[in-house]
């Protein structure tokens, strides 16, 4: 049965992964600090959301399933003191969307910790399997409580040094932010694959997985964690260690096409003007004749104006977006369910009738979408409807904390362009190259991962690595 939930999500395409957020600032409302930051952090997960502060020795953790918003009142985070504080929001990769696996984890196996990671570890199975022979039980199934548990249970003296101890033995993509008594303590995996930025607040010091967490509580943005760096944020201030070197750089291309927000700064470019230039670009590779441009909202608004911009065609709101559809939990029922998609996207016959338009998305994962809005704007009289993406076809799923479709469930699997164009019922179809991305972007593939796009994973062989429910199928958890 298809669920209320799965049936609204806002969109087809790749689900976003998780959100971190670190700080230690005695003297601030650091809890506080962190539900605004998590609330900037939203778009990067709506399944759960946690807090954990620490006061006097004693770590408190508030996490559950829901939207900051709804997780969190000013009760909650009036008892949430202390002098730092981590959270999360969370879409599952790894493991179940139960709440066991909401996040921060706390753990106490010899060191008291509570973490928050985004990412996949790809060796999840065997570093269970050998925390299972050493005697350590696991609450939930995600590959989070592996690390946590890796950390807690390590007899370094320092957190900082169970953390360079413990690195070289995850693989996969970890931007994790985790809190003892003392410190605040934050890596990346060596590859740097999901980001993770460093801030001020003041004379203190910040971590969040983007800088849109900074802009909301004041701070500022310093730089990014280096790929295999740790940084430690304590009474001392800010101290840093490169655990790993010279590792292959692959930061995620799609942070930059569409997963973090478009007001966050990613090597060196506000990601708002990066897609800007990506439509620009796609206008320059895929000229069209048409009467007018519209976005797929909201993710395909910046493409849009730049592919306008490029053009010279007007560009104008075809489509309009109920921007709280993906929150109702009533099932539309059969009367409504015919209506699809429109509980999303409202077409205005009033702009788009008559006229040969144009219409810019990011991304294309299954198409049911993209096919619906298709159908939507020849209903409401669109003369011609051309699609224009602002990324190349995805082809292959992500092993790196992404939740993608099946490779079979993608609709750029196995069909050339013009037969996906078919697919969707379009005049024409055409997809902004790697290289476009590249440029937009000013990067190379020499320091991305491309692999959904591309099929290269930069860390081996995908079909290695450990599926989403991977723990789940060996795991047998404890009632709790
Ligand atoms: S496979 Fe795609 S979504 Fe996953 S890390 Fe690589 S570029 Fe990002």
């Amino acid at each position: 049965m298809t669920t209320p939930d799965r049936f609204l999500t806002d969109r087809d395409g790749p689900r976003d992964e998780c959100g971190v957020f670190g700080v230690y600032a005695p003297g601030h409302d650091v809890s506080r600090l962190a539900y605004f930051a998590l609330y900037a952090l939203q778009h990067r997960g709506q399944e759960s959301a946690g807090i954990a502060t620490c006061e006097g020795g004693h770590i408190t953790t508030l996490r559950d399933a829901g939207l900051v918003s709804q997780v969190f009142d000013e009760e909650k985070l009036r008892a949430l003191e202390g002098d730092m504080a981590i959270g999360h929001v969370r879409y599952s990769t790894t493991g179940g969307g139960s709440w066991e696996n909401a996040q921060p984890i706390w753990r106490d196996d010899g060191r008291e910790v509570a973490l928050a990671h985004n990412g996949n570890l790809t060796n999840a199975v065997e570093l269970w399997g050998e925390l299972k022979e050493r005697g350590i039980d696991f609450r939930g199934t995600s590959d989070s409580e592996i690390i946590a548990a890796l950390l807690s249970s390590h007899d370094g003296k320092l957190i900082e040094d169970a953390v360079e101890r413990v690195m070289p033995r995850l693989e996969g993509a970890y931007s994790t932010v985790v809190m003892t008594k003392h410190a605040i303590v934050a890596f990346r995996d060596p590859h740097g694959i999901r980001p993770l930025s460093l801030g001020r607040l003041g004379d203190r010091f910040v971590v969040a997985s983007e800088s849109c967490a900074f802009d909301i509580i004041g701070a500022e943005l310093m730089r990014e964690v280096h790929p295999g760096e740790l940084v430690s944020l304590t009474e001392r201030g800010l101290e840093t260690r490169q655990v790993v070197r010279g590792v292959r750089r692959s930061s995620c291309v799609f942070e930059h096409i569409y997963f973090s927000r478009p007001d966050s700064r990613m090597e060196g470019n506000v990601l708002q003007q990066a897609r800007g230039r990506m439509g620009e670009i796609l206008w320059r590779e895929a000229p069209v004749e048409a009467d007018l441009v519209i976005a797929v909202p909201d993710s395909g608004n910046p493409a849009a104006a730049g592919f306008a911009r490029a053009s010279g065609l007007p560009r104008d709101d075809g489509l309009i977006k109920n921007r709280y559809v993906a929150r109702t939990f009533i099932q539309p029922g059969q009367e409504l369910r015919k209506h699809g998609l429109r509980l999303k996207f409202n077409p205005l016959p009033e702009i788009v009738a008559g006229n040969r338009i144009v219409v810019v998305d990011d991304s294309i994962v299954r198409g049911n979408t993209t096919r619906q809005i298709v159908g939507m704007l020849r209903g409401a009289g669109a003369r011609e409807v051309h699609l224009r993406i602002s990324a190349p076809p995805i082809r292959n799923p992500c092993h790196y904390g992404v939740d993608m479709s099946t490779r079979e469930e993608m609709i750029a699997h196995g069909r050339t362009v013009d037969e996906i164009a078919d697919e969707l019922d379009a005049d024409s179809l055409a997809y902004l190259s790697m290289d476009g991305v590249y440029e937009a972007i000013g990067g190379s593939p020499e320091d991305h991962c491309d692999a959904c796009f591309s099929g290269r994973y930069p860390l081996g062989d995908p079909e290695e690595a450990n599926g989403k429910f991977a723990l789940e199928d060996i795991a047998v958890i404890p009632a709790s």
